[in-house]
């Protein structure tokens, strides 16, 4: 079955498969690596961009572990999931000074660098350097459970062990070694364009004539969704602060919890009154904290932004500032910004939009 399995998916993936992706040319190990890590939670469309901009910037591990956490920040900023390039910034830097300036090609070590997981670490070692190894991210799961007809969350360590069995059976064998590269991404390709969540095209599918998903009609049920919870929601209140000269106040948020690490807004968390307008009450207990006085307030929209565990819904009160007093709290890093600025400050993809609102409103 695994020569056979591999053979009918490389012969597809010669005509059907990506061959013109920014990583595949070159195919080094960095740049796999930064891919791999930008495609962990975002999709290829969405990866292309930000993998040019990264590239451009951080051109190989020495650029990346010499830049500043904010440079690096900046550059993921509206990708989401940071700790990812926070964890690819600590990681050149531990390649810098433990493996000679070199990403290690050896799979213990690569598991033993922060934020590269087995299937991470597979994916690199065997695009960048042909090793025999089998990945298991999120499509390549949903491929095989159909394929091979695995009931059961495939986010369970019991279903999972059963995978990853799955997954190396079908590696190409050892003479085709030199394969591996093409044999990984058409695993990922496969999934990606062919065996989708939703609706997946068997009718194209090279592997179709064993899959048991196929063969049965249980496409829709394979893989077995996870039970589901009801998801939590927060809110948070955030001040828009403008001063005279059109810049806002930005304040970088602590390095641990959400958005760790990044330039945001100021939160409003006095406690308001019971009074008509708590809104404006912690807002401007807010301003007082950090000496501004406000002009009149005008309370934005709610925003709702989704987290992987819960759902945050953002208010937002805008207002002219000016400084009036030392500031009263120590808070963390502030600056006022400007549009022109902006880019240099890493930002999450809510706050981001927040502030081209504001900043395109002044421009009109
Ligand atoms: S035949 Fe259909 S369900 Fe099976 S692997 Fe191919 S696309 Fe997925």
């Amino acid at each position: 079955m695994s020569g056979d399995f591999s053979d009918r998916l490389l012969h597809w993936f010669a005509s059907e498969g990506r061959h013109d992706l920014p990583w595949q040319h070159p195919r080094t190990a960095y740049r796999v690596w930064v891919s791999e890590i930008m495609l962990q939670q975002t999709q290829v469309a969405t990866v292309i961009g930000y993998f040019d901009r990264f590239i451009r910037a951080f051109p190989d591990l020495d650029a990346l572990a010499g830049a500043s956490l904010d440079q690096v920040l900046a550059m993921w900023a509206g990708l989401g999931y940071y700790s990812r390039a926070r964890n690819l910034h600590r990681a050149a830097q531990l390649c810098i000074a433990q493996h000679g300036g070199q990403l290690p090609d050896r799979l213990e070590e690569l598991l033993a660098l922060p934020g590269i997981g087995r299937s991470t670490a597979a994916a690199i070692l065997a695009q960048a350097h042909g090793q025999r190894l089998a990945i298991l991210d999120g499509n390549v799961k949903r491929v095989l459970s159909r394929h091979a007809g695995i009931a059961g969350y495939p986010g369970l360590p019991a279903v999972e062990r059963l995978l990853w069995q799955e997954a190396e059976t079908r590696l190409p064998p050892d003479k085709l070694g030199d394969r591996m590269p093409d044999y990984t991404q058409a695993l990922m390709d496969l999934g990606a364009g062919l065996c989708t969540r939703t609706r997946p095209r068997c009718t194209d599918c090279p592997v179709a004539g064993d899959c048991v998903a196929a063969l049965t009609g249980s496409t829709q049920e394979l893989p077995t969704r996870k039970a589901t919870r009801s998801v939590p929601e927060r809110s948070v209140h955030l001040l828009l602060a403008v001063d005279g000269r059109g810049r806002v106040l930005l304040e970088r948020r602590p390095a641990t919890g959400i958005w760790g690490g990044l330039w945001s807004l100021p939160e409003c968390t006095a406690a308001a009154s019971s009074g008509d307008d708590p809104q404006r009450e912690r807002a401007e207990a807010t301003a007082r904290a950090l000496g501004l006085e406000l002009g009149p307030l005008q309370n934005l929209a709610t925003l709702e932004h989704r987290f992987t565990h819960f759902l945050l819904h953002i208010e937002t009160s805008v207002a002219t500032a000016r400084t009036v007093a030392e500031r009263a709290s120590e808070v963390a890093d502030q600056a006022w910004v400007s549009s022109s600025a902006i880019a240099q400050y890493g930002t999450p993809a809510p706050i981001r939009r927040l502030l081209d609102l504001q900043f395109d409103a002044e421009r009109t």
